[in-house]
């Protein structure tokens, strides 16, 4: 079976956001000092969380990721991670995070079924990373190294790139990842909530960035396998493979085969608009397993056809971290 949306594009794989609460708050995403958080009693539980990703995997959905805010803010992650990875028909199941409590879950994370990761890390200068996320970037690192130990494979690390904050910062980057195998991705600022949009003042074109990199190293087209809209060069002479993704100077709305799913049972259709389907009450009303098949086909006609990001950047009130990112 597998659900399809009315712009007949197939959805196989789902962001789960398990928390919209954060240890960091990188300054594009959270804004300092906030605390409006969810209350617990709304948030899903981890039954109603596989009652609900089971029913998407019946739909034929076989990749899911785990998100946030900062999804080991979670208690029992690992727990979660294990129930998941053991429903017939999920393939691939992944987590993005911070990393800073990477370095106590790594093995357990490795151990309940989690095959890879990503990490945000805008910048290797501890003062900038400080500056940015509020954190202390020797967590991150001793986090990662923790994540390479275990064996989790490939590590991503994802780097939003603003001008003028961090754009100088991508040379060191690229050394960073060659020296320790991991996969760079640069992302663009998108206008988020309050948050991305004043980020958005910093915003740069990736393609300025991929000359730039261009006229230091021989970069060639490359592949790399996952769910996602990054495309990929890859550094010649080195394993170092370097993913673009921009939802800004080149959307990819047309080949979109995701939802994302928040804390609370909200499923978000696009991460650039409101269109929503509320799933927490309907689960604690009791409704069956076949009539949660039927209710997510009918609310996947919800999902629009693109972003308007450029066009209307005022649209989305919520930041990244409300949404699972
Ligand atoms: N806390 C985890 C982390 O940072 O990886 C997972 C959630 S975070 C919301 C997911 C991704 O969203 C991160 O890579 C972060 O850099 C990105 N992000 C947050 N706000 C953004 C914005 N306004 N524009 C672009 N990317 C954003
Ligand atoms: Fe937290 Fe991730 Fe948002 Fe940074 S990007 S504030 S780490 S949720």
């Amino acid at each position: 079976m597998s659900l399809i949306d009315k712009f007949h594009r197939e959805i196989k794989y789902l962001r789960l956001s398990v928390t919209d609460r954060c240890d960091l708050r990188c300054f594009y995403c959270m804004p300092k000092g906030f605390d409006g958080y969810e209350e617990p009693q709304d948030w899903l539980n981890f039954d109603e969380i596989e009652r609900i990703i089971a029913s998407f995997t019946r739909l034929g959905v076989n990749a899911v990721r785990l998100t946030g805010g900062e999804p080991l803010v979670r208690q029992g992650l690992p727990e979660l991670a294990r129930r998941l990875s053991a429903l017939p028909g999920l393939d691939d199941l992944s987590l993005s995070t911070n990393a800073t409590r990477l370095g106590k879950h790594a093995q357990a994370l490795t151990e309940a079924g989690i095959a890879r990761i990503n990490v945000s890390l805008d910048t290797v200068d501890p003062v900038k990373f400080n500056k940015i996320t509020q954190g202390k970037l020797e967590k991150i690192t001793q986090g990662l190294m923790a994540a390479k130990a275990a064996g989790l494979e490939p590590i991503k690390i994802n780097m939003v790139i603003m001008k003028g904050v961090n754009d100088d910062d991508v040379e060191d980057m690229v050394d960073f990842c060659m020296e320790h195998g991991f996969t760079l991705r640069f992302i663009e600022t998108m206008p988020m909530g309050d948050t991305g949009r004043n980020a958005v003042d910093y915003f740069i074109s990736l393609d300025e960035i991929e000359q730039r990199l261009a006229k230091k190293y021989e970069l060639i087209p490359a592949v790399m396998a996952g769910a996602g809209p990054a495309r990929y060069v890859q550094v010649a002479g080195t394993e170092l493979k370097i993913g673009f993704i921009t939802p800004i100077s080149q959307h990819f709305c047309d080949t979109c085969n995701r939802v994302r799913l928040s804390a609370t049972g909200t499923l978000y259709m696009c991460l650039g608009d409101e269109h929503k389907f509320e799933l927490r009450h309907l689960i604690r009303k009791g409704i069956s397993d076949q009539e949660l098949d039927q209710v997510i086909r009918e609310a996947i006609n919800l999902k629009p056809l693109k972003h308007e990001f450029n066009e209307k950047p005022e649209k989305v009130v919520r930041f990244m971290s409300m949404t699972g990112g």
